[in-house]
């Protein structure tokens, strides 16, 4: 860890107390490990560059994940969908992103200190201003916490109508993990964000047939992906929308063409929701198509139907950040508020990525890392007030 010359850390703690405005009032129950200058909450992308940035100034950092990975919604949710939004990150996928930071994290490794599966239940300020971080196994102990825990503990949004829940992972999916699962297959998205389209067009080079099921006649999502969706072999299907989704006959219910490790996850950071597709007599590929959606045009109310090996739910996510609440923190909808510095209105505490709020934010991964070098200098003037800003001239 590195050798601070400037500013001195503070006194020893004592007994851990509320603060009159302070966010928490339970004692920490762990012994308490050693001081550091900063600790990031969640490792997701914004997370691993904030741990890299903190570093780059010079700051003991901790990153605390609760996952066993590092990467976020991005390595537990589309690993394989490419990237297209990010500054100089030409088409890379989200898989390349997540390994990309981690190379950067190592290059300042001296100063980081990662912490996985370790899931900070609770946040104490301490009398003399410096903060502990409980996960009920450990007490990390910080000057300053900059809070990246994205959209916590969430879950995709289920299709709004009534179907056996046996065939989630069997051939209904809220999630891709590899792309080749779905060679040859006759594959429905349904949904009609930046997501949908991403995931259409992705799988358009594997699957046999893909089919994009979207209640409206217009697509929420970036131009260029209209554009290229346009110009593919993807067969829109608007404005429907679903009224059944069923397993299309017990002999075709055979899952043995997915892999045997073939997962569907519904939470991140929990158990629940999660199967493979490898159970026999669970609907999956077969030699035909295994699922049949009923579908009703949205205007004439036609009836329609589409057969197909797998359905690919888009319809995001709801999230529950319900521990920022918990904490004391001000938060609204569920996201954290902050100021012009990614400050809460406790200081010493900053948030950053997805899990804040102000006017105009935007959730993308290039504004939670064009956030973090304005939260994490002014975290580093207010610890080393004697230190120089970073200027480039
Ligand atoms: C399918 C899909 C496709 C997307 N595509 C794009 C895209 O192309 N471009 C783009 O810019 N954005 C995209 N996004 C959005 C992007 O993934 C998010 O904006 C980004 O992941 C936010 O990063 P983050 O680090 O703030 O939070 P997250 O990625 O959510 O990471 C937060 C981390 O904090 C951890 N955590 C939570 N609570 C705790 C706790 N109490 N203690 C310790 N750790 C905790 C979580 O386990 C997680 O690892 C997409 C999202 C989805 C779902």
């Amino acid at each position: 860890m590195s050798n601070h010359t400037t500013g001195s850390p503070p006194a020893g703690p004592t007994a851990a107390e509320p603060l009159a405005d302070g966010p928490i009032d339970a004692e920490p129950k762990p012994a308490l490990g050693p001081l550091h200058d900063v600790a990031v909450i969640g490792a997701g992308p914004v997370g691993m560059f904030a741990a890299a940035y903190c570093a780059m100034r010079n700051l003991d950092t901790q990153l605390i994940e609760s996952l066993p990975q590092l990467g976020g919604q991005v390595a537990a949710l589309y690993p394989e969908k490419k990237i297209h939004d990010i500054a100089g990150f030409v088409s890379g996928t989200g898989g390349e992103l997540v390994e990309n930071l981690s190379r950067q994290l190592d290059l300042y490794g001296e100063h980081i200190e990662i912490h996985c599966n370790a899931a900070v239940r609770d946040l104490h300020r301490l009398p003399d201003g410096t903060f502990v971080l409980d996960t009920g196994a450990s007490a990390f102990h910080t000057r300053a916490v900059l809070i990246a825990v994205g959209a916590g503990a969430f879950a995709p949004r289920a299709l709004p109508i009534a179907y056996d829940h046996t065939l989630d992972g069997h051939g209904v999916f809220y999630f891709v993990k590899h792309l080749a699962d779905f060679a040859g297959k006759t594959v429905a998205v349904a949904g009609g964000g930046d997501a949908a389209l991403d995931w259409a067009l992705e799988l358009e080079p594997y699957a046999q047939q893909v089919f994009l099921v979207h209640r409206r006649d217009t697509f929420r999502a970036l131009e260029s992906s209209v554009e290229r969706l346009r110009a593919s072999s993807v067969e829109a299907r608007t404005p429907y929308k679903f009224t059944s989704v069923t397993a299309a006959g017990a002999a075709a219910a055979t899952a043995t063409d997915f892999p045997a490790d073939f997962k569907s996850e519904f939470t991140i950071g929990s158990e629940t929701g999660s199967g493979t597709g490898s159970e026999p007599g669970t609907g999956g590929t077969g030699s035909g198509a295994t699922l049949h959606l009923g579908l009703e045009h949205l205007k004439s109310k036609e009836p329609a139907d589409l057969e197909v090996d797998a359905l690919l739910v888009n319809y995001g996510f709801t999230s529950d950040n319900h521990v920022l609440r918990d904490w004391g923190l001000p938060v609204t909808r569920g996201d954290l508020i902050v100021d012009e510095h990614l400050q809460t209105s406790f200081e010493g505490i900053y948030g950053v990525g997805d899990a804040v709020t102000y006017p105009g934010k935007v959730k993308l991964i290039s504004v939670g890392f064009g956030e973090v070098p304005r939260a994490v200098n002014h975290l580093a003037e207010a610890l080393y007030p004697d230190r120089k800003q970073p200027l480039h001239d």
